[in-house]
Formats: structure tokens, sequence, C-alpha cells
């Protein structure tokens, strides 16, 4: 099975992120691998384990695909450390302030030349958190999407993919024939943690860095614009209420006006 899994390098939660012209500021911030695509590439390698590995020579492979700018490739090596066997990082100028669309148009191209089985993706991002690329990705490969899966389970020799999905209403299971785009939820699996042997030998796996041109194809202007960003205001003061006896009273009135009851 050849395995693609969809990353993106996303300024650190606990980072101060600034806004300059209209874009979130991607260099001068600490920047991780996106959380959810931890367990995406957790669950790529407990896939391609559970059927005959993906050490070299193996029947599966297990590639990295990342949108982004050059230092991308930190978030790549984190992946490639964990045990996926190469990647492919597309890096243009021309896809700074990319928006969704164009970010699916990018990744789905690669994706196509790669004749990938499976794809896995995270729900969402933690920056612009807009849980939209998997499904762009499959619509634009006209191929099944399985998303918010939190179970995944492979047939190879019937080329089908099972998910779980939990939902308000309850479970659903779903299924896809290769090839099939997969989102997972947090909490699907335990990502390892690189060992050194694994981070030694990331140094030397392959990085394919491509531009538009490599990919073969072009883009247009984003179609959302960020035109002005501004702080959140910080958290007002709550409101204190001492119990002097009335202060059931008071909490009720307070919950009345906020119709919270
Ligand atoms: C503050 C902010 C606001 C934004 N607002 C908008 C907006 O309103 N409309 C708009 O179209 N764009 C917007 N963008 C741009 C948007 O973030 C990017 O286009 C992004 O690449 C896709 O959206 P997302 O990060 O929300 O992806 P999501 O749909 O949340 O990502 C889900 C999964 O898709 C995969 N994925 C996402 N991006 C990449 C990538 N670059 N490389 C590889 N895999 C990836 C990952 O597996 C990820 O877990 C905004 C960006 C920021 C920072």
């Amino acid at each position: 099975m050849k395995i693609a899994i969809c990353i993106k390098q996303v300024p650190d939660s606990w980072a101060e992120k600034k806004m300059v012209n209209g874009l979130l500021d991607r260099i001068n911030v600490d920047a991780v691998l996106n959380d959810l695509d931890e367990y995406a590439v957790e669950e790529g390698l407990r896939i391609a384990e559970a059927h005959g590995g993906n050490e070299e020579g193996a029947a599966n492979s297990v590639t990295v695909i990342s949108m982004g700018p050059e230092r991308a490739t930190e978030a790549v090596r984190k992946a490639l450390s964990m045990g996926a066997n190469n990647a492919i990082l597309i890096s243009d100028p021309k896809l700074a302030g990319a928006d969704a669309l164009t970010t699916s148009k990018v990744l789905a191209s690669v994706i196509l030349k790669g004749e990938f089985d499976i794809v896995i993706c995270g729900t969402e991002s933690t920056d612009a958190r807009m849980s939209v690329v998997p499904a762009m990705i499959a619509e634009r490969l006209s191929c099944a999407q399985l998303t918010f899966a939190s179970a995944v389970t492979v047939d190879p020799a019937a080329k089908k993919v099972v998910i779980t999905r939990v939902t308000e209403a309850g479970v659903d299971e779903m299924f896809g024939q290769f090839p099939v785009v997969v989102s997972v939820v947090e909490k699907i699996n335990e990502p390892r943690y690189p060992s050194f042997k694994g981070i030694m030998a990331a140094k030397k796996k392959t990085i394919e860095v491509l531009d538009l041109s490599a990919v073969g194809i072009s883009i247009e202007n984003a179609w959302s614009v960020v035109v002005d960003a501004a702080p959140r205001p910080p958290r007002a003061a709550g409101i204190r209420i001492t119990d002097d006896g009335g202060g059931g009273d008071q909490l009720v009135k307070f919950l009345t006006e906020k119709k919270l009851i």
C-alpha cells in the first residue's frame, strides 16, 4: 500500500501570534508539527505495520506531504523521525497567504501524481482551524472521504478502508475503496515519540522540495483574504456575588438576564 500523510507546520499554540500585512507571521514564531497531524502520522505507520511494515523493501510505504515555507522541513523531519519513509515539501513564495482552495489544489496535484491508496490528514490545523482541506482534497481527486475517524481498519486485499466516527447522534461506521482520503480525530491513537535511532535515520531520508512549476500547476489569487485582524480583547473580569443569604436569588437573576435559564 502507498500511504500519504498530509502534515502542516503551524505556529506553536503557546507562541504569541502576529499578523503581518494580513498574513500570519510564520517566520518569527516558534513552529511545530500540527497536533492533529501527529495522530495522522501515527495512524499511517500503524496501518503499514499491521500489514507487513514499511521498512526498506516492505510492501508498504509512508510518504509525508506538506505545503509550507522552507522551514516546514522541521515539521517534516519530525514526521520522518517517527518512521515515515520519505517526504515531499511544496514550497513557493507564490503560496504565501494561500487559502484552503489553493492548498487543497496543490496537495491534490501531488497526491494524484503519487498514486497513493490511502491519504491521511488531521481533522484541523491549530492555526486556521477550518477543517476543510481533507474534504477538498477528496473532491478534487473524486474519491471517497472518510472524515473524523476515531478508528481505522484497512483490508489491503479488498482495497477497503472502514472507519468509526463518533457523532452527537451516535456512532457511524463508514467504508470506502482505495484511493480514499481519511481524516483522524485527536486521541485516535498515542503518537510515538521519535527514538534516537529514528531521529538519526530521518536526517538521511529524502525530502523532495518542489515549487509550483515542478508540481506543474498555476494558482489563482486567494479567494478569501484577511483584510484586518485585531487581538482578542482581554477577558472582562467576572461578576463576584457575595452570598449574604441572597446569593441564590442574585445567581438566578444573573442567569435569567443572560438567558441561560
Ligand atoms: C488566521 C488564519 C485565517 C485563515 N482564514 C482562511 C479563510 O477564511 N479561508 C481560507 O480559505 N483560508 C484561510 N486561511 C488559510 C488556510 O489556513 C490555509 O489555506 C491552510 O493551508 C488550509 O486551511 P486550514 O489550515 O484551516 O486547514 P484544515 O482544513 O483545518 O486542515 C486539516 C488538515 O489538512 C491538512 N493540511 C492543511 N493545510 C496543509 C498544508 N499546508 N500542508 C499539508 N497538509 C495540510 C492537514 O492534515 C490538516 O490537519 C487562514 C489562515 C490563517 C492562519
